[in-house]
C-alpha cells in the first residue's frame, strides 16, 4: 500500500519537473512552482531526486534553474570531465564532476 503511493509520488515528481523545463522558457514562476511542489514531493514522500532534477536547484540560492536557460553551462577543460554550472539569479558556479 504505502509502496503504491511512492510509486505514484514519483511518477508525479517526474511530470511535474518534465513539465517545469518546458515552462522555464515561456513561464518562469509557473517553472518555479512546479519545481518547489516537485521538491516537496520528494520531501513529504523521501523519495530521493535523480541526479538530472536535484542538478537544477541552484546549491546557492536554490532557485530552480535550467541549463541554457538561467544557467550557464561550461565544460571544463581538465582531465577531469566536468562541467560548471552558473546560476543567473545570484552568479554562484558549481562544479559537477561527470562520471563515465
Ligand atoms: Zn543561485
Amino acid at each position: 500500500m504505502k509502496k503504491a503511493k511512492k510509486e505514484i509520488a514519483t511518477k508525479r515528481m517526474h511530470m511535474l519537473f518534465k513539465n517545469a523545463i518546458s515552462n522555464a522558457r515561456t513561464d518562469a514562476n509557473l517553472a518555479e512552482r512546479q519545481a518547489i511542489t516537485a521538491k516537496k514531493i520528494s520531501m513529504k514522500y523521501k523519495i530521493r531526486m535523480p541526479y538530472e532534477i536535484r542538478s537544477c536547484f541552484c546549491k546557492k540560492c536554490k532557485k530552480f534553474i535550467v541549463p541554457g536557460i538561467n544557467s550557464k553551462i561550461r565544460v571544463g577543460r581538465s582531465n577531469v570531465k566536468s562541467i560548471r554550472i552558473t546560476c543567473n539569479f545570484c552568479t554562484h558556479t558549481y562544479r559537477k564532476i561527470i562520471k563515465n
